[in-house]
């Protein structure tokens, strides 16, 4: 039921919610704007999130299955979330939406040993995932920066990078199987257990990094590998930023097989130091964090092809460490870019605009040169960090929300970023999906044939459009 005193019909219609509290566990279903505003958005900036006029925490396929069929009968927009950690405005509320929250459907169903698969509830966080399986032996490697707070159904649903992409690969190599409800309520079990299956289309796939756009996602079947051994860890300074960027690719093609590659410019280095005192090299241009798996007897023929790549693209210092505390201070280190970034933003004029271009390896040195031009001529704060080894670039744009002037070239400035990736043969995101914020630049990307195949699918899952509107796929 509804608390007492609130919201009983959708407004402007004749649409009574009770008749969907009455469905739905004891305390699901709230109207109180309050709670309905602190649950409206993710930690995107600058896209709405207004109108939404109920919030569901599902607490149960069920329910998750009732709101979609009460929705689907009164053609009701649905905004499924996870842990709002999104920074595209994915999970933000649309006008007459209802927000339907699954992060507390949270439980680890079963761990599968002979199989190496965990059964999971959406609203599982990854660390809280990563953490139970350790003690089978076993690991789940996707690992987003947010990897402390996000769900694991949100990063299906945004197929979910990080930092050990470079070796291990996203979140989509590690879904076996994922049970979905349906626009209209229906569940629809997508991909197999098995370690191999090809019977019949590979849906699993298409709803992966689907956004919310097709179905909710409910439970899913994860592929596990066997726990990793304490990595070997490097560092290379580079007295500017493109000798940095040049030995990925230089490394890459040497046959390297990092588990971790990862730039950091001069300027983040130290925004690093002013927010948490790390004692990282600020006078540097920029720097790359690296790791490998060990390989008994093997560190120093390791070690030698890195050293090797970074010398001689200029590394004025390489030097290395299989002693896990450094290690581990180094990459939380690197984690804490994003809250540094935040400290910065707020000491001037609090906006920041995370960009997301994954880039051929071999275009990251020209993608920074344009990038700093554009710094140049902007005037504007522009920092940039990479999950390197997969070409994934974040560039951030700094400026002063109290100033439109420089709001408006800030974001012109987002945009330029992303149109240089596309010339440089780059996509828009590489992981943290296109949501509200780059809507309008999928279409840029996607070919008219894309675009033709993207309205079909949607209209033949959703013929209604209730799913996650004016969001991913408005604009195509
Ligand atoms: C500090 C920080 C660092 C980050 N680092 C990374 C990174 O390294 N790599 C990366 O990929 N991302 C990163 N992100 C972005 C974000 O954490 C990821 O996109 C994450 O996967 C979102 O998970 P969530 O549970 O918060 O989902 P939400 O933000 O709640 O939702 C994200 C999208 O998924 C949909 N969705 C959520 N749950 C479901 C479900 N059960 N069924 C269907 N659709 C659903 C929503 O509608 C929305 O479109 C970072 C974010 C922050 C704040």
């Amino acid at each position: 039921m509804t608390e007492t005193g609130m919201l009983e019909r959708l407004p402007g219609t004749s649409v009574d919610l009770q008749e969907l509290a009455a469905q739905l566990s004891e305390g699901a279903l709230s109207t109180d704007p309050g709670v309905i505003e602190a649950h409206s958005k993710d930690e995107a900036l600058f896209c709405p999130a207004e109108g939404a006029t109920a919030l569901v925490r599902a607490r149960s396929v069920a329910d998750v299955q009732e709101t979609l069929r009460f929705a689907h009968a009164h053609r009701i927009p649905v905004v499924p979330q996870g842990a709002r950690t999104g920074i595209s405005g994915g999970a933000n509320a649309v006008p007459g939406s209802i927000l339907l929250n699954v992060s507390s459907m949270d439980r680890i169903l079963e761990v599968n040993q002979a199989e190496r698969t965990v059964r999971v509830e959406p609203g599982v966080i990854n660390q809280d995932l990563k953490n139970h399986v350790a003690q089978f032996g076993l690991s789940y490697p996707p690992d987003p920066g947010s990897v402390a707070i996000s769900s694991i159904g949100g990063n299906i649903a945004t197929n979910a990078g990080g930092l050990c992409c470079v070796k291990y690969g996203v979140t989509k190599d590690y879904v076996r199987s994922m049970t979905v409800v349906l626009a209209d309520g229906t569940l629809a079990h997508l991909g197999t257990d098995t370690a191999k299956g090809v019977a019949g289309l590979d849906l699993r796939g298409l709803f992966i990094g689907s956004e919310g756009t097709l179905g909710v996602l409910v439970e899913a079947t994860l592929r596990l590998i066997p726990a990793l051994g304490e990595p070997l860890t490097a560092i290379a300074i580079f007295a500017d930023e493109r000798s940095g960027l040049a030995t990925v690719a230089d490394y890459m093609a040497a046959g390297a097989t990092p588990r971790m590659l990862e730039f950091v410019d001069g300027k983040t280095l130290a925004m690093l130091n002013a927010f948490g005192g790390f004692g990282l090299d600020e006078n540097a241009g920029s720097m790359l964090l690296m790791q490998a798996d060990p390989v008994p007897g093997q560190a120093e023929a390791i070690m030698s092809v890195f050293t090797e790549a970074a010398e001689r693209n200029g590394a004025i210092d390489v030097a290395y460490s299989d002693d896990p505390a450094d290690s581990e201070a180094l990459v939380a280190a690197r984690r804490m870019a994003q809250p540094a970034y935040e400290k910065y933003a707020q000491e001037h004029g609090g906006g920041q605009l995370l960009d997301d271009v994954c880039l051929p390896r071999t275009a990251m040195a020209e993608f920074y040169d344009r990038v700093a031009q554009l710094r140049d001529e902007s005037g504007l704060m522009i920092t940039v960090i990479a999950h390197a080894g997969d070409g994934n670039t974040h560039p951030s744009v700094f400026f002063d929300t109290a100033d439109p002037q420089e709001t408006a070239k800030a974001e012109r400035a987002f945009a330029k970023i992303m149109e240089i990736g596309l010339e440089l043969g780059g996509t828009i995101t590489g992981e943290h999906g296109v949501g509200y914020l780059k809507r309008d630049w999928l279409a840029k990307e996607l070919d008219e044939g894309t675009k033709q195949l993207h309205r079909a699918i949607k209209s033949a899952v959703d013929p209604q459009g209730i799913l996650n509107p004016e969001k991913m796929l408005a604009a195509v």
